[in-house]
């Protein structure tokens, strides 16, 4: 099926709109009239260039405040619908969207709507354009698909059918089963968006708060799925309203919106089973643990001493580059003094995860616009495949400690600094419990659909945690058995100068009380500092006695619980960009302490101020 994006979803001029449309791989796009309205290109030239870059231009949109009218307006409205054909003549559009009426002067008469839709298609016939009539969410006397059908049907005419917008369907909870008694030439096309939830006025959300499927709430998935059950054959088209996207670079949204169409429709397959005649991407190879995380560095200095204070011995150093192996448990810390641009210090900039089938991992990211990383790899290293996360991020794909030798680790084990035998970890961390990510605020959802889509990771609750300097946003991603979980943050307000960009990963200890003392008396890394308020409160939320309670408060642990068991944590102070949070999960605890985030968020900038 042809893929498509509403030129609105966008921004910059309508030359550089088609071409970020193009290049992510689209075969079609819709028209906005602002954006033609606007544009130095004459209809003809957009066609042309349309052409040339292999785009069909499948519609034209929007047509406003047609129908069911008094005689005076049709007139008029008539007038403007021959205008508005000659320009798609020009273009080369064959689609019109006339929406739902808004006008104070719209009758509320579904006869007189019918007869007018059927004048309008009739002279649009002349032209050999059809009328794609959509039912607002907001529309004044039209705003249910099941009602702008009823209308249709009645008007019965070749050149009319319906536009169907999942926003518009799935905002107001209209069921969308009716969708599949709709014979599927009269669906003239269909427009795919998605939202998160949100209660507020539906204008406003659709206006701002849009998103691509699979960013949002809604059950577009199903929507689509019903779609194609009449047999639909049209173009699959997004159509997204959104402020951050309007201002985002417009090549970067259009690849996210290919990303999200892509997962969409395996989606809509996987419901479909046998029935879809849509081709899926390569399955997701579900990532079964952490490898490493890499560290970017100026020097080993003080997260070295960090690690040392935890317990991790430094067990290798690569044979060919400036990295660092440090071990303790499966949790494996690679330090790298090699990549220069950590202007801020310290930054984490890879991931490994342990992955069944690389190969298949990085298939998977490329079917779904990953950028695939050429390979940092030694005539004599391990092979390391590995992609770009929207925020830059490198992830790896590896195997640790296979049967035939060929593990990464392997690498370093021969390093020139390396001792003979190295020396032993002597603390509790036994792996990475979870890494946090900091996102650019305009990259967000991109980032979450990104390990959604490409890593085939869950998405959890969104949440918004207070900052002293802003909200910081968060929601985290995981598998379903827990061996892979990150957190994506972004800070809400990036205009002050104490920009959260912070990063962590979090290591999990099998005796946190043991791990917090071994830091307090280590000197090399000191524990970040907890307010006694928040024992005072911690004391009033649980019934925790006085016992634990004081532990708590002498070793500076934070503490949660959930339906599921009990998690105690507590943090390093920050170099850099990063800090080390150490975990200790007890019982089938799942959150990641976001209670206690505004406690640790408040403490480091008291701490880097
Ligand atoms: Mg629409
Ligand atoms: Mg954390």
């Amino acid at each position: 099926m042809r893929r498509s994006i509403a030129t609105v979803s966008l921004s910059g001029t309508l030359a550089d709109k088609l071409t970020a449309v193009a290049a992510a791989g689209f075969q079609g796009v819709e028209i906005f009239h602002n954006d033609l309205v606007v544009s130095s290109m004459s209809p003809e030239e957009v066609r042309a260039r349309a052409a040339d870059l292999g785009l069909a231009v499948e519609l034209y949109q929007p047509f406003r405040d047609f129908e069911a009218v008094p005689p005076r307006l049709l007139a008029e409205n008539l007038r403007r619908a021959e205008h508005t054909f000659a320009v798609m003549e020009r273009l080369g559009a064959t689609r019109l969207l006339v929406c739902s009426s808004v006008s104070p002067a719209a009758v509320d008469d579904d006869a007189l709507a019918a007869e007018q839709l059927r004048a309008l298609a009739d002279r649009a016939a002349r032209h050999g354009i059809t009328i794609a009539y959509e039912a607002l969410a907001w529309g004044r006397h039209v705003s249910d698909y099941r009602h702008a059908w009823r209308i249709v049907r009645a008007a019965d005419h070749p050149n009319l059918g319906l536009c169907l917008d999942s926003f518009h369907i799935l905002a107001r909870d209209a069921d969308p089963y009716a969708i599949e008694t709709i014979p599927a030439e009269k669906i003239v096309f269909l427009q795919l968006a998605d939202a998160p939830a949100l209660p507020m006025d539906v204008l406003y959300w659709s206006r701002h708060y849009r998103c691509f499927p699979g960013q949002g709430d809604l059950d577009v998935t199903g929507l689509l799925a019903h779609v194609l059950r009449t047999g639909y054959e049209g173009p699959l088209s997004l159509e997204v309203f959104n402020d951050i996207f309007r201002q985002a670079a417009a090549m970067r949204t259009a690849q996210d919106a290919m990303r999200s169409l892509i997962f969409l429709e395996e989606a809509a397959g996987r419901r479909l089973g046998g029935a879809s005649r849509l081709t899926p991407p390569p399955p997701p190879v579900v990532p079964t643990g952490f490898a490493f995380a890499e560290l970017a560095v100026p020097e080993t200095g003080p997260l070295g001493d960090q690690l040392t204070a935890l317990g991790f011995a430094r067990t290798g150093t690569h044979s060919g580059k400036p990295v660092e192996l440090w071990e303790q448990g499966e949790a494996r810390i690679l330090l790298n003094t090699g990549s220069a641009e950590s202007e801020d210090g310290p930054a984490l900039a890879a991931i490994g995860l342990e992955s069944p089938d690389p190969a298949g991992s990085v298939r998977r990211a490329e079917a779904l616009l990953s950028p695939v990383l050429p390979r940092r790899r030694g005539p004599r290293d391990a092979p390391l495949d590995s992609v770009a996360a929207p925020d830059g991020t490198e992830l790896f794909f590896c195997r640790t400690a296979r049967p035939d030798h060929s593990s990464w680790t392997d690498d370093f084990r021969t390093g020139g600094c390396a001792p003979s035998s190295p020396p032993e970890p002597s603390g509790e961390i036994t792996h990475i419990d979870h890494v946090a990510l900091t996102q650019p605020w305009h990259h967000f959802d991109e980032a979450s659909l990104f390990y959604r889509s490409v890593l085939g990771l869950r998405p959890h609750e969104s949440l918004e945690l207070p900052d002293p300097y802003g909200l910081l946003r968060s929601r985290a991603v995981s598998t379903d058995d827990g061996r892979v979980r990150m957190a994506l943050n972004v800070a809400h307000v990036g205009s002050h100068d104490r920009d959260v960009a912070w990063q962590h990963v979090a290591l999990a200890s099998r005796d946190i009380v043991a791990t917090a003392r071994r830091l307090r008396t280590s000197g090399g890394a000191a524990p970040l500092p907890v307010p006694g308020n928040y024992y005072d409160d911690l004391k009033a939320r649980h019934d925790l006695g006085p016992e634990r309670l004081r532990l708590l408060r002498e070793l500076g642990l934070l503490y949660d619980r959930d339906e599921h068991g009990e998690f105690l944590h507590c943090y390093t102070v920050t170099t850099g960009r990063v800090f080390f949070e150490i975990v200790q999960r007890i019982g089938g605890y799942r959150g990641y302490g976001a209670p206690n985030a505004p406690i640790r968020l408040a403490a480091q900038h008291a701490h880097s101020s």
